[in-house]
């Protein structure tokens, strides 16, 4: 009797299992699809500057436009493209479509703003980014200072000898680089300082934090500061509240994004946003930034 409980629960897992991986497949093909057919959209997530409140660029984010599912956010495709290499192609497609619509906002006498993509440690693994970058800024015709690259701090660290090199021929084509997510992945400050890289940012997860836990306002902190003495700036991402604006603020950090003053948008929407060049308001008690 034992023995036949068992089985069953042995098929009811073979068949859980068989149902996960036909998912998985399923998922695998469409994005394959999604590629090809223009399924995948990029939305803008503005960044502002905390010393003049106005948008300096947009993080370019992912997201699928799914024939029934609707729009599907990138955690849950980015992980499985990076498994079976799909991240290759999709990423040069995100970079090529941002920088051409940066272009198109240039061409349409908008405010000059940079517009930041991800790359994953898979694509740059795969290929040459750098001359892939190079080809698509020459293709679209955007201004080099007008592309910044986002690598997380665990894919930088995953080859950090070869992000070393590759940083230095960035820096050669006036490409900016931010490491993405940082405090989570473990830097080695050894190499930190080899790097030719712009920005850090601050991991939302401590800004999430900031105003209530003192060991993630810490971290914040000491992140800002090793941006500074190695003559980079700092980025906090998932700015919600104004006690998170104006803490961050006070503190010296450069630069932000979060909800407190807008998601990720439609390309339209966006450009309407720096069309009526709309700015980060700060209120009157919060201390100005005291750096020279
Ligand atoms: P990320 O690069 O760290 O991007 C920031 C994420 O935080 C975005 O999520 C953004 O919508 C979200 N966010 C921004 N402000 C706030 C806030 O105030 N509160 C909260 N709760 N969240 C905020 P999203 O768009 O879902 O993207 C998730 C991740 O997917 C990205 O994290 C990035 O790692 C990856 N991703 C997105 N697009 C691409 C892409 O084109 N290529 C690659 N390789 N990865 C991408
Ligand atoms: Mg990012
Ligand atoms: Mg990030
Ligand atoms: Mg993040």
């Amino acid at each position: 009797k034992a023995k036949g409980a068992g089985g069953d629960r042995f098929h009811f897992y073979a068949a859980e299992m068989n149902a996960r991986s036909l998912e998985r497949l399923e998922l695998e093909n469409g994005l394959r699809r999604a590629i090809d057919n223009d399924e995948l959209v990029v939305h803008y997530q503005p960044l502002l500057s905390l010393r003049t409140g106005e948008i300096i660029g947009a993080e370019a984010l992912v997201r699928w436009q799914h024939p029934e599912r609707g729009l599907v956010m990138p955690g849950e495709f980015i992980p499985l493209a990076e498994e079976c290499g799909l991240i290759v192609p999709l990423g040069e497609w995100v970079l090529r479509n941002a920088c051409r619509q940066n272009k198109a906002w240039q061409a349409g006498g908008l405010p000059t703003v940079k517009v930041a993509v991800n790359l994953s440690a898979r694509q740059f693994a795969a290929q040459d980014i750098v001359l892939l970058a190079g080809s698509i800024l020459e293709e679209t015709g955007l201004p080099p200072a007008c592309l910044e690259l986002e690598l997380t701090e665990s894919a930088v660290m995953a080859d950090a000898e070869a992000f070393v090199h590759a940083t230095e021929r960035l820096k050669g084509l006036s490409i900016a680089l931010t490491i993405d997510d940082f405090g989570t992945g473990f830097s080695s400050l050894n190499y930190l300082k080899r790097f030719s890289v712009d920005r850090l940012k601050i991991d939302q997860s401590f800004v999430r934090d900031i105003i209530h836990d003192a060991n993630s306002a810490a971290i914040a902190l000491a992140i800002i500061s090793l941006a500074h003495s190695l003559k980079m700036l700092a980025i906090a991402e998932g700015v919600e509240t104004e006690a998170q604006l104006n803490f961050l603020r006070a503190r010296d950090c450069d630069e932000m994004q979060g909800f407190y003053f807008s998601k990720a948008l439609p390309a339209a929407e966006f450009e309407a946003m720096l069309r009526q060049r709309r700015k980060l308001e700060f209120s009157s008690t919060s201390r100005l930034p005291q750096r020279t």
